[in-house]
């Protein structure tokens, strides 16, 4: 018997994305999970509010050395969005970020309308140059403000002001055409009305897309080991969640995400190709990769200690860790993605991207339904309002042995 089509074989490749770890803060926040470092020593970074130009210099070579390195794996495919990430990548000189992009858009065929984001902290420092990255070519801008109440900055650890905060959103607002929001909800002794005064604030800034993070202890953190006092409880921040909904829509900001709201024409297109199951290379310090072949799919992580990556990137070994997605993953690993979408997935996305025919998650999608955590049409699946809410459960009835 000839067999046209191998099981887990990719028709066509996905869309591609370029990921930028830059890894340094001021300081590392109690809450905090990413790989994010202290500022070295000799960086003298909280006098200035930027790295010193030595590390940064090493640090952009080892960058460039990296994607020089990884241009054979994705050869020929057009990049369509950046996404320089941290860390507080705003502690970077505008200078650094012009040389950066300029490195990329050398090696790289970068589509000439790419979405082009920067994470910035609300730091005095860092708001006056929000400027000067826009004419490095950065088209969105990502502010990590959190909360703009004094006391719950304290709490979170935060180094910036609720005043610093609403200047940097000013100065966002003038330089950006699109930027996003970062804020955290759920915080210790956090009340109702604190939140609604915390959104209120963010929404008279008109901001084009905010993203609203419920605060959680993650494992190997600070707040891990020592909770913070005061938590609300779940009942509590189950109405915060609903109040910022409510509060979003009624400010014309659509939750297209779990976490994401915006309004017409400003959803994240990065994160948008994340939760499609796009292919993403990332570079820099712990940077994460997704890259698809036309007979496999391989994850790829680079070494996270900033140091350790800076020269193992020279000598063409940015990558610590590669391993193919098995076949019997795949299916969770796109709903892990996709099922974080209001809009859900096309039902030939799935087959575009994993390779497998929707007879393989026939019998879960069949479950999901049953349970009232899933809706699907003729073309596409969605998560359903309580999907949305129980999502790890909609999601885990994806998992295969
Ligand atoms: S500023 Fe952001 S990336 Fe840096 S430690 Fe705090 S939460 Fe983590």
């Amino acid at each position: 018997m000839i067999t046209l089509h191998r099981p887990g074989a990719l028709q066509a490749l996905p869309p591609l994305s370029l990921y930028i770890h830059l890894p340094w803060c001021l300081r590392k926040c109690p809450y905090c999970d990413f790989n994010s470092h202290a500022s070295p020593a000799s960086a003298n970074v909280p006098a200035q509010g930027m790295l010193d130009a030595d590390t940064e210099t090493r640090y952009l070579n080892a960058l460039c050395a990296d994607l020089e390195s990884a241009l054979p794996q994705i050869w020929g495919r057009r990049v369509h969005t950046v996404f320089i990430g941290g860390g507080t990548p705003s502690l970077f000189s505008p200078q650094g970020i012009d040389r950066l992009l300029a490195d990329v858009r050398a090696r790289l065929p970068l589509e000439p309308d790419s979405e082009i984001t920067l994470e910035a902290n609300p730091g005095t420092f860092e708001k006056d140059r929000f400027k000067a990255f826009r004419e490095a070519g950065v088209n969105r801008l990502s502010i990590g403000v959190q909360s703009f109440e004094d006391s719950k900055l304290k709490a979170l650890g935060r180094v910036h002001s609720g005043d610093q905060a609403r200047a940097a959103v000013e100065e966002a607002a003038t330089c950006f055409d699109t930027f996003n929001l970062d804020l955290m909800y759920a915080l210790p002794g956090q009340t109702l009305a604190d939140l609604q005064s915390d959104i209120q604030t963010a929404l008279s800034f008109r901001p084009p897309h905010l993203s609203l993070y419920h605060l959680t202890l993650e494992p190997n953190t600070v707040f891990a080991t020592r909770p913070p006092q005061d938590l609300p409880d779940d009942d509590t921040a189950f109405d915060m969640l609903d109040y910022l909904t409510e509060q979003t829509t009624q400010a014309g900001l659509q939750r297209y995400e779990v976490s994401a709201y915006a309004r017409q024409g400003h959803q994240c297109l990065h994160n948008l190709n994340y939760w499609q199951f796009g292919d993403y290379l990332g570079i820099g310090a712990g940077a994460h990769s997704k890259i698809s072949f036309p007979d496999r799919i391989v994850r790829q992580v680079r070494w996270r200690e900033p140091a350790t990556y800076m020269d193992k990137a020279i000598q063409g070994a940015a990558c610590s860790n590669e391993q193919e997605v098995a076949l019997n993953a795949r299916p969770f690993e796109f709903m892990m993605n996709a099922l974080r979408l209001k809009d859900g997935f096309e039902l030939l996305r799935f087959q575009e991207r994993t390779g497998l025919t929707l007879a393989s998650i026939q019998q879960a999608m069949n479950q999901a339904e049953a349970q009232g955590l899933l809706a699907r049409d003729l073309a596409r699946a969605w998560p359903t309002e309580k999907g949305f809410d129980f999502l790890s459960d909609l999601q885990a009835l994806f998992l295969q042995d």
